[in-house]
């Protein structure tokens, strides 16, 4: 068994930006400016928004944290996401999910430029995607895939099985690895006899949010195993109270798998990369 260790694979990639970065800067460019909108003061929401913003300046990447008030209206919101939209510069925009519930989600994210969805999430990011174009992918996706392309894991003509079909991790991840030459099949609540597939898969990319739900006995000797699964799960002996736990029993499928990834330090981190890497391509894509 080997570890897909993120943490590693993330800081390198880290470095590869930042001496992207001062190049330009060197070169009387401008460097790469994202801006990050976080209404309300959601916990999570604060630490997530907080995380990217040091991952920018860790790279040298400019970055803005717009923040506004829980009861700001949806209209106002609209507002500020045109005013960035045509903002020359900033470069990516991004919106903290959730949004408070009086706020149409749908709305703000489709109101964000394709230009700018450095997040991936617009319907014409989400098509050029699906359709193998070059576009911003979906960070989580993203990420996966070169922890994948990392540790040289063959994909082509592999068997894979994506368990989850959310638009953020699920679908697109089944589509990048049809791109990549495997046999893709997608399981979700609905399956039947969801073992009998993983059971043959030789990569297996859990994304359900049900701790521990992946057990040994559902994987085949030798399978790959990408955890994406962070659920928060109560720890007395954790100073927080908490721990963070994957879709995967790790205890039960590392002995069999030949790669895995750990929770946390796998996906977390490649999450995280997957931003800056669109964010630096957002300086020419569609420019
Ligand atoms: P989501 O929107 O809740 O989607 C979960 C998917 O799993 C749904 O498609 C659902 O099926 C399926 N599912 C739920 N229970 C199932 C079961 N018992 N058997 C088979 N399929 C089942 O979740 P998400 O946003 O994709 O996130 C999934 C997990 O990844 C969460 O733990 C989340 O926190 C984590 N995550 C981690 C990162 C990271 O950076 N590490 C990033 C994003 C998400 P239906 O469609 O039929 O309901």
């Amino acid at each position: 068994m080997n570890l897909l260790n993120g943490n590693e694979v993330s800081q390198k990639i880290k470095l590869e930006i930042k001496s992207k970065v001062e190049a330009m800067r060197a070169a009387g460019k401008k460097a790469p400016h994202l801006a990050a909108i976080l209404v309300g003061s959601d916990g999570a929401s604060m630490t997530y928004v907080a995380a990217k913003e040091k991952d920018c300046h860790e790279v040298g990447f400019d970055s803005t944290v717009l923040r506004f008030d829980a009861n700001t209206t949806e209209e106002e919101l609209i507002a500020e996401v045109i005013k960035i939209n045509n903002n020359p510069n900033i470069d990516g925009l991004i919106v903290q999910l959730p949004l408070p519930k009086h706020i149409n989600e749908k709305r703000i994210t489709e109101t964000i430029s394709y230009k700018k969805d450095v997040d991936g999430f617009h319907p014409m990011n989400v098509g050029m995607m699906f359709k193998g174009l070059k576009t911003f992918l979906p960070a989580t996706p993203f990420g996966i895939i070169k922890l994948i392309e990392h540790y040289g894991i063959e994909t082509s003509g592999k068997y894979c099985v994506v368990i989850g079909r959310s638009d953020i991790v699920g679908k697109p991840m089944s589509a990048l690895m049809l791109q990549k030459n495997c046999t893709v099949t997608v399981c979700h609540s609905k399956t039947v006899d969801l073992p009998s597939y993983t059971q043959k898969a030789d990569i297996v990319i859990a994304a359900l949010g049900r701790p521990g739900f992946l057990k040994g006995d559902m994987v085949k000797e030798g399978a790959v195993v990408i955890d994406v699964g962070i659920t928060r799960v109560e720890d007395a002996t954790a100073k927080s109270g908490f721990r963070l736990k994957g879709d995967v029993d790790f205890e039960s499928v590392a002995p069999k798998s030949s790669f895995i990834t750990p929770v946390p330090g796998g996906v977390g981190p490649m999450t995280r990369v997957g931003l800056l890497l669109n964010t630096l391509e957002a300086i020419e894509l569609f420019k």
